[in-house]
């Protein structure tokens, strides 16, 4: 079991440490004289997130980023997170640049569903309504009749079942069980799982919660079904940090990627954060609750891709357009139901 860090510490807004002083106002300057603007995902590196917030980008989950990055008038969006992420704002916004800063910065979802693989799976069923979940290529979301974050797949799959739809989802079977546990819809499911959320462990939290028994567990629903089971909230990162915002329990133990851990302390600097337990031990872990590929994006990476034009995304128009309507089916579906929300409150 992982030594469960605790991230208390609060967080300081005024100055920036010494050593990304430099590169932090590099990237600044260059934002401003490139017309470009940085959306971060919640897990990317805090000094990432802080800057996205200092100079007006968004910090948010992948839903959010691509509302973001569409809405938003710059020329040139610089995307932190991991390829898909990239790909996605280049599918909304084929008249921007969109810049990442490692090519190489992936994500084992995306990598566990091959489109030859993934095409003759679909061709299989032809009968099933397919949804894909963010974390795929352009061309799997070019496949696809849905997009969907996790922020907004249970209501779609909810939505497909009442119109008496069947569906073949992929590629992450851990968050298409528990969809598929809340709607009782007809899933069939592809293999694949987020090395991260896989890695946390059931037996090793249930120890962890007896030894603070005030704690909420938060737990993002790529996680195996044993551990989710044992979450007070279970939810995207957006659902989580509301949570550690609203619940009146002072400490939590979170089951998603440790990056989260910067904004739950922004948004609830009095309460106590500490990871859930996962298959590392302790200091000898180098990904212990933490995406390598998320790691892989640094403000040096973002000044360089912004002074050279490197790792620009470039997508077949074709798989870009096919794509874009699987995404923007989300997108439309997702403003609706804010409207319905809105209407309803009103
Ligand atoms: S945390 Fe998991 S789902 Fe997110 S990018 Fe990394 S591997 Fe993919």
């Amino acid at each position: 079991m992982s030594t469960s860090r605790n991230y208390r510490t609060p967080i300081r807004h005024h100055h920036w440490p010494e050593d990304q002083a430099m590169a932090a106002h590099r990237v600044k300057t260059l934002l401003k004289s490139h017309d470009a603007t940085l959306v971060a995902h919640y897990y990317t590196d805090e000094s990432i997130q802080r800057l996205a917030e200092e100079t007006g980008g968004c910090v948010s989950d992948s839903l959010d980023m691509a509302r973001f990055g569409h809405n938003h008038k710059a020329r040139t969006l610089v995307v932190a997170g991991v390829r898909f992420m990239g790909e996605t704002a280049k599918i909304l916004n084929p008249e921007k640049r969109v810049l990442i800063p490692d090519l190489e910065a992936t994500c084992s979802l995306d990598e566990g569903c091959p489109v030859d693989q993934f095409t003759k799976f679909c061709n299989a069923h032809p009968d099933r309504t397919v949804v894909v979940y963010a974390n795929t290529s352009a061309a799997v979301k070019a496949r696809a009749d849905w997009v969907v974050t996790s922020s907004i797949a249970v209501k779609v799959i909810q939505h497909l079942k009442d119109r008496g739809e069947k569906i073949l989802w992929a590629p992450d079977k851990h968050l298409g069980r528990y969809i598929q546990d809340i709607t009782g819809a007809d899933m069939l499911l592809w293999n694949s799982a987020c090395i991260i959320h896989e890695s946390f462990k059931a037996t090793a939290l249930a120890a962890l919660k007896k030894q603070k028994p005030e704690a909420a567990v938060l737990v993002h629903p790529e996680s195996p079904a044993e551990v989710i089971a044992l979450a007070d909230v279970v939810g995207s990162t957006t659902r989580l940090i509301q949570a550690a915002r609203d619940l009146p329990n002072t400490s939590f133990i979170v089951a998603t990627d440790n990056g989260i851990f910067y904004k739950m302390k922004q948004v609830a600097p009095d309460k106590t954060f500490f990871e859930a337990p996962t298959a590392g031990h302790g200091a000898t872990c180098e990904s212990c609750a933490h995406c390598p590929w998320m790691a892989m994006n640094s403000l040096d990476k973002i000044a360089h891709v912004l002074e050279t034009g490197d790792n620009e995304i470039h997508i077949d128009e074709g798989i870009r357009v096919q794509a874009l309507q699987a995404t923007q089916r989300m997108l439309d579906f997702a403003d609706r139901a804010r409207q319905q929300l809105i209407a309803h409150t009103a």
